[in-house]
């Protein structure tokens, strides 16, 4: 069997309610919605549509989850893959499966393609070009630039893309007609972080002395991802102890948990 070279997912169901905070972010997204559904309101007074839009941020921030919801809302097929999936490729393989990738998404358009850690192959050509593999990289680069170019502006297929290092990404990307656009998508602030908390604890049976101000306020530096850990893994402690319902002491030592995974991370960064 052939490995998959990229997901399809023709009904998504995330939608702008799941992402919470990023309110920048949806505003300048909403747009793209937009786009896919109307094209021709746009193309019609000589407009033409962005191609693709580069989500930048840290980690764990909510870029394919946007990404996803803007899917979800255009009610159109989403085409994804990661950049880190090219790394150990063999030759032909990676510009081949971005042949392939926009093929069946012209072909089902209107459309998303979403490409997650374009930074593994869209880092600047040219440098620490040592191995053979990196030429692969600058092969599946290439053709992701030739992809771009290719498609007429009516082909209503758009390019979403997330890194959390624009700074090493080839300049060539960014130029007119291809990812022209970037949509920052930061950490969270405390209220954003409420909003988040309330996503993720709808799931939850909730004991009555839950704050949400206050756990906000206890996980400074958080990401959307690291709240969602925290939500599940309460969850996890509260029935190890044989609780009826999740609780602020839960929450307290899953908070104690995660920094502690966020710490070990660190550690091994520096
Ligand atoms: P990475 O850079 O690591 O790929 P990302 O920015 O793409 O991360 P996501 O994969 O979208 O982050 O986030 C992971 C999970 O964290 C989401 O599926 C969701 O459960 C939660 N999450 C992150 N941000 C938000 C948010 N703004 N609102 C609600 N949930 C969020």
């Amino acid at each position: 069997s052939r490995a998959k070279l990229f997901d399809e997912n023709t009904d998504v169901k995330t939608s702008f309610k799941d992402v919470a905070g990023l309110e920048g972010a949806k505003e300048e997204v909403q747009e793209i919605v937009d786009f896919l559904k109307n094209p021709e309101k746009y193309t019609n007074l000589g407009g033409k549509i962005p191609k693709g839009a580069l989500l930048v941020g840290p980690p764990g921030t909510g870029k394919t989850l946007l990404a996803k919801a803007v899917a979800g809302e255009a009610k159109v097929p989403f085409f994804s893959l990661s950049g880190s999936d090219f790394v150990e490729m063999f030759v032909g393989v990676g510009a081949s499966r971005v042949r392939d990738l926009f093929k069946q998404a012209k072909e089902k358009s209107p459309a998303i393609i979403f490409i997650d850690e374009i930074d593994a192959i869209g880092r600047a050509r040219g440098k620490n070009n040592m191995s053979g593999s990196n030429d692969e990289r600058e092969n599946t680069l290439n053709q992701l630039l030739t992809e771009m170019d290719g498609f007429g502006t009516n082909t209503n297929v758009i390019v979403l893309a997330a890194t959390n290092r624009a700074d090493v990404l080839d300049k060539a990307l960014m130029r007119a007609g291809r990812f022209d656009r970037q949509i920052f998508v930061d950490l969270p602030d405390v209220r954003e972080r409420k909003e988040i908390f309330e996503v993720h604890l709808r799931p939850l049976k909730k004991a009555e002395d839950l704050d949400l101000d206050f756990l906000s306020k206890q996980t400074p530096g958080f990401s959307g991802a690291d709240i969602a850990n925290v939500c599940n893994e309460a969850a996890l402690i509260a029935a190890r102890n044989g609780k009826k319902a999740v609780d602020k002491q839960d929450f307290l030592d899953a908070v104690d948990r995660i920094v502690g995974g966020l710490e070990k991370k660190n550690k091994i960064i520096t």
